[in-house]
């Protein structure tokens, strides 16, 4: 039990003790706050396309002579809340498993380029629709240790929500720096930017800016969170910088080892 704070106080040895002992319960408790958080969160998560298949579904069975139209426009509706609930639960499994300590990486040395390219391949489809020109800048060609798959996941998510978040005709584009010991990759989008305020929230699980405009928009609030996760165990860094209405830039740096 952790819930209830117990404070030790004095300047002597006693003192210094009772600090690194304050200091440990309140790691507790912030562990066991998250832990709380974490599951709530979830089962809000669930909850809320569960909610609204049901009341979908009650007054489907409500009247038997539902016109076919309603009837498969109801369909829909539960269709794609099916869909929403799989997508919450793929990518809650995929950070559970990069979350477990014991994880190992697949290293295999990559070519940074191809795995950028492929990432910008991929996503080109959605950003033409929206007239977005995605581009990507790099000096020379990068070799480097790196898990492949989970590298894959962690750029599409984050070049994803540049594409995701400028609107049509804006841009986004990506630089690969090679610095001695370090690689630098950089995202820069025009698009609509995140409010100061929840910058510092935006890698926490679940954490939305906009909560309607971000369900809208299909996100489950883990992408960042993913991202995050797989940046730290390549012992690599991620920070963002962003102006609300004018753009986002999120840099991740990776030791080349
Ligand atoms: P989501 O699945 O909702 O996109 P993420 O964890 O990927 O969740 O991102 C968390 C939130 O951070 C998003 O809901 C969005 O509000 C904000 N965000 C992330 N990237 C960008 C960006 N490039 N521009 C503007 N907002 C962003």
């Amino acid at each position: 039990k952790y819930d209830t704070k117990v404070e030790i106080q004095g300047s002597d040895e006693i003192g210094e003790l009772g600090k690194a002992f304050n200091l440990m319960t309140t790691k507790l408790f912030q562990v066991e706050e998250r832990r709380k958080k974490f599951v709530s969160n979830v089962s809000h998560e669930l909850r809320t396309p569960m909610t609204s298949m049901k009341i979908v579904s009650d007054t489907l069975l409500s009247s038997p002579s539902w016109d076919e139209a309603i009837y498969r426009e109801f369909m829909q509706d539960i269709n794609s809340e099916i869909d929403r609930l799989n997508k919450i639960i793929d990518s809650l499994l995929y950070l559970v498993r990069v979350e477990k300590d014991e994880l190992e990486l697949d290293y295999s040395i990559t070519y940074v380029n191809y795995l950028l390219e492929w990432v910008i391949k991929t996503l080109n489809p959605i950003a033409l629709k929206k007239q977005i020109n995605l581009s990507l800048t790099a000096n020379n060609k990068i070799q480097i240790h790196l898990d492949q798959e989970k590298m894959q996941q962690c750029l599409l998510n984050i070049i994803g929500n540049a594409v995701k978040y400028t609107p049509e005709e804006g841009s986004v584009t990506v630089e690969l720096v090679d610095m001695r010991d370090l690689i630098i990759i950089k995202v820069t989008d025009t698009g609509i930017g995140i409010p100061e305020k929840d910058l510092p929230f935006i890698f926490d699980r679940f954490y939305r800016v906009d909560e309607a405009r971000a369900r809208k928009t299909g996100g489950t609030g883990l992408g960042l969170a993913i991202a995050q996760q797989i940046i730290q165990l390549h012992q690599g860094t991620i920070s963002v910088k962003s102006e609300l209405g004018s753009g986002t830039e999120v840099s991740i740096t990776l030791p080349k080892k």
